[in-house]
């Protein structure tokens, strides 16, 4: 394929972006190689400034779970545009979704909309240490939860990709109140809750994760986090960022039976536009300000423009009985046919998955947490990306990311990605 208006353009970008991105993983650190610039793109595919023709596997991160340009949610955006883009004052739209979100979502009674899933967990956490008046709070190393202060302590994602796990700029006395526990592993969060006795406010967690590649929780781990949030007054944070509206209606609480206590949206609850947002029972949501003391705002919180897409996004989900099992389906496939045709070529590989995010790790033992995440081959993923792009098919620029399935993909193009690993896999 040739990248030559897109590597003008990010000749352009780098003159006046730092790194010529305004996300770092955008910027192909991880694989080498000139980002792509997107022109447009429609369904499941992206068209980038080159005029090539590109199968979405990230989809924007996940918003886009539907496909790109969905007519339902563009209309919705286009329509309330002509009416005022942002007043700072309260709109009916905000009531509309939030009441649609609530009837969707088990275990919570109200929500409060942000701009970003960084806003939603760094608001969600913020939140939990004023209702329970403690300091510290637990998060699993390899999670990412937003580019906040107190989750930058040992991040996923774009940060291990550069293998900074601790960003300059974080104080000391930010890390001192984040403890890191090892992802799956029950008796690291109890020994680190019986060495902090009294003082761990929270524990925030991503139910699956998609920033060390996907790994699915364990059967039995998170209930275990349940049982020990109960028996130490600490609040269990669902970072449903990923997974919120993605692995079914209600999320990952719905799909493991299991209640958080705070949790945490962005990506599809946007449909696109910058959206996050948080959500608990009344009793700690009423500790927020107005209500409450726990401050928290936003200019453009409850944007007009944001509401509409989101509330098309989630109406479209609500009203479509099927569409979790059409997702988890076409994964299921996916995985199958990505799995068969590595066998035959003798590519040693894990696959783990669930409902439509899934992702392949270069590595021959199981994948259960940062750890073995990392011991995947990241030259043979390197290989890999670059040998489906070449195909026409976009995954993530990093082998920390999951993927994510759109309802936008055919069968066809599920046909075309495997055959497309397959010729790839002779490369590796
Ligand atoms: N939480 C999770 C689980 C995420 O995957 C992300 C972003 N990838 C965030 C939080 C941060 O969201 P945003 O990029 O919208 O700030």
């Amino acid at each position: 394929m040739i990248y030559k208006r897109s590597s003008a353009l990010f000749a352009e970008a780098e003159k006046v972006i730092p790194g010529g991105v305004n996300s770092p993983v955008r910027a192909f650190k991880g694989v080498g190689g000139t980002p792509i610039f997107v022109k447009e793109a429609k369904g499941p595919y992206l068209f980038d400034e080159d005029g090539n023709r590109l199968i979405d596997y990230i989809n924007s991160w996940g918003p886009m779970i539907l496909g790109h340009a969905f007519e339902p949610v563009v209309n919705a955006v286009i329509e309330k545009a002509k009416k005022g883009t942002s007043f700072g004052m309260p709109t009916e739209i905000e009531t509309e979704i939030a009441e649609l979100a609530v009837s969707m979502v088990p275990n919570i009674d109200k929500i409060r909309f942000v701009n970003s899933g960084t806003e939603a967990c760094m608001s969600a956490v913020r939140l939990a240490r004023g209702f329970t008046g403690k300091d510290k709070i637990i998060k699993f190393a390899g999670c990412y939860h937003g580019h906040s202060d107190s989750f930058l302590i040992q991040a996923g994602s774009g940060a291990s990709t550069f293998g900074t796990p601790n960003s300059p700029g974080v104080t000391t006395g930010t890390a001192k109140d984040t403890l890191l526990a090892r992802y799956n592993d029950l008796a690291n969060v109890e020994a680190l809750i019986e060495a902090n006795k009294g003082e761990i406010a929270c524990i925030i967690i991503e139910p699956v994760a998609g920033n060390m590649g996907c790994i699915p929780p364990k059967e039995g781990f998170l209930q275990g986090l349940r049982v020990l949030c109960d028996a130490n007054n600490i609040l269990l944070i669902f970072d449903e960022v990923m997974t919120g509206f993605r692995l079914a209606k209600g999320g990952a609480q719905q799909l493991f039976n299991i209640k958080a206590d705070i949790v945490c949206f962005g990506k599809v609850i946007g449909g696109g536009l910058p959206v996050g947002a948080f959500a608990a029972r009344n009793e700690i949501m009423n500790y927020l300000a107005p209500l409450g003391p726990v401050y928290q705002a936003g200019t453009l919180s409850g944007n007009p423009l944001a509401m509409a897409a989101g509330l098309a996004m989630l109406t479209e989900l609500n009203s479509d009985k099927d569409v979790f099992n059409r997702l988890a389906e076409k994964t299921a496939y996916l995985h199958k046919g990505i799995a068969k045709v590595l066998d035959e070529n003798n590519v040693e590989y894990t696959i783990n998955r669930q409902g439509s995010m899934i992702s392949v790790h270069f590595a021959k033992d199981e994948v259960v947490d940062f750890d073995s995440s990392a011991k995947g081959n990241n030259e043979t993923f390197k290989t890999f990306f670059h040998g489906m792009l070449n195909a026409g098919v976009y995954i993530a620029p990093s082998a920390f990311e999951t993927w994510f399935i759109t309802d936008a993909l055919s069968y066809q193009d599920l046909d075309f990605t495997i055959e497309a690993v397959n010729t790839v896999a002779k490369t590796l």
